[in-house]
């Protein structure tokens, strides 16, 4: 197996954090993220992707499904349905135990997680922000229900899926037998997950309907700390090789209180952004817990038997469990810089560091002067070949410079220029976002260099 090259983008010294409202508003003014039904006055902790975003998303999962799926031979993929059997998710323990307990300050009426709240204000009963006091805890249960079935009486309630990893432990059996995969193996799956969160918030962060991936590692028990090491490292070097700040990420080992009675150990890879060192995945020793639970309330046994030693067990899972919006709202963070004016740029920028593996737009092709019909036809005839390959824009409005910093502010890599040069030798520029340098390249050449660039190896 292979691992993808870390990539450092930018020097890793450290910037002061971006604040959420600077991403927040760049989102809404360049079409990456709004609120859901605005217009009504929006739900909270539900949100839509505009034209940019859900680029951005899609190559999000796409290199997430290449690293993962792609490049590791012992490793396939489904997609299953959101809604499945209620009898699921009283085997997972959801129906019973996905509760979150709350309290509120009487004085504020702000509404915390207890599991949130610093032990002292625990002990004290205190409220964070103002030092009022806090309510008695009350518990919710996050699941969504929704009801299959058309007839009063007959319908069936069950869940949108809390988590979107219970498909992979329903579809275990079949894969492995359909696929011919043999232990030790994985699943992957990308999918949506439902949650009705007290505390939605901090934008992406926190949502009621957000998307989810995991994988599933199933080993032999004696192998288990083997391949727990390897995905840990593996999804740490993931993350590491699509941020700028690579001194803001970490692992956080759960404390024994923090660990469910069935593992070992679990870690929680963590990025540092305005709130602080958060969770952006998990990695979790699940044991045989979830395959038991399943034979034990489905009546079907799903044990696995060696092909060679015809030993016959449970096996035992590595969880690796991370989530699209997390990641989009943390490499947006990670990305967003305001550049001062400097003896490049004289009005100053505001620039996204993307990846050029994962920015929206890979290029954008500008004709220098929009009134020179043979500036206008050439770069249109570029931007037509490109955009077979690659998302590619064209713009011809307003000066070249403020051009290349609407390009710099949503991320865009390379812009081409199309210049009077260009008619005489069929030569264009190309424009780094970056470090903003310039180099001239034949046209011909320009698809070849740019897919070098823009494709993840
Ligand atoms: P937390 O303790 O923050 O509630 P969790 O431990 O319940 O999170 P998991 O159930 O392990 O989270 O979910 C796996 C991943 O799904 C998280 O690492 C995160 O990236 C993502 N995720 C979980 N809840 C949300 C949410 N409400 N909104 C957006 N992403 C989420």
């Amino acid at each position: 197996m292979t691992q993808t090259e870390d990539k450092t983008l930018l020097s890793t010294e450290d910037t002061p954090l971006v604040p959420i409202e600077k991403i927040v508003s760049l989102c809404k003014r360049r079409g990456y993220v709004y609120p859901n039904s605005e217009i009504y006055g929006g739900v909270s902790g539900i949100y839509d992707f505009g034209p940019l975003g859900v680029e951005l998303r899609n190559n999000i999962r796409r290199y997430w499904w290449w690293s993962m799926v792609q490049l590791n031979d012992n490793v396939v993929g489904i997609e299953g349905n959101i809604i499945t059997h209620p009898r699921v998710w009283e085997a997972s323990g959801h129906v019973e135990n996905f509760v979150d307990r709350l309290v509120d300050c009487k004085n504020c009426k702000r509404r915390f997680r207890v599991d949130h709240l610093p032990a002292e204000n625990l002990e004290q009963n205190k409220c964070p922000v103002c030092g009022g006091e806090l309510t008695e805890p009350r518990t919710f249960n996050l699941m969504m229900e929704t009801y299959i079935g058309v007839v009063e009486g007959e319908r069936m309630k069950t869940y949108l899926r809390g988590e979107a990893c219970q498909n992979i432990y329903l579809d275990y059996d079949n894969v492995q037998k359909s696929s011919r995969m043999q232990i030790p193996f994985g699943i992957c799956q990308i999918g949506k997950a439902f949650r009705n969160e007290v505390t939605p918030g901090n934008f992406l962060f926190r949502q009621r309907e957000f998307e989810q991936w995991d994988l599933q590692f199933f080993v032999h028990p004696s192998e288990m700390q083997k391949w727990f090491d390897f995905w840990k490292e593996y999804r740490f070097e993931w993350y590491k090789g699509i941020i700028n700040h690579k001194d803001r990420l970490r692992f956080r080992a759960h404390a024994p209180d923090e660990l469910a009675h069935y593992a070992k150990q679990a870690f929680d890879i963590e990025y540092r952004s305005f709130i602080g060192w958060q969770e952006w995945e998990g990695i979790h020793w699940r044991q045989d817990w979830d395959l038991s639970r399943h034979s034990q309330f489905s009546g079907q046994d799903l044990s696995y038997t060696d092909p060679e030693t015809k030993e016959r067990y449970i096996p035992w899972i590595v969880e690796t469990s991370g989530g699209v919006d997390r990641t989009f709202l943390y490499l947006l963070l990670d990305a967003y810089e305001e550049e001062p004016p400097s003896g490049k740029d004289k009005e100053g920028r505001t620039v996204l560091h993307l990846h050029p593996w994962l920015a929206p737009v890979k290029v954008a092709v500008l004709p220098l002067q929009r009134n020179k019909e043979e500036l206008v036809s050439t770069a249109k005839s570029i931007h037509n070949r490109l955009k077979r390959l690659m998302v590619a824009d064209y713009d011809d409005v307003a000066s070249i410079g403020r051009r290349y910093r609407r390009q710099d502010e949503i991320g865009t890599p390379f812009c081409v220029t199309v210049d009077f040069k260009t008619l005489e030798d069929q030569t264009v520029t190309i424009r780094e976002r970056d470090g903003m340098t310039q180099i001239r390249l034949a046209i011909n050449e320009l698809p070849g260099y740019l897919l070098e660039k823009v494709m993840w190896r």
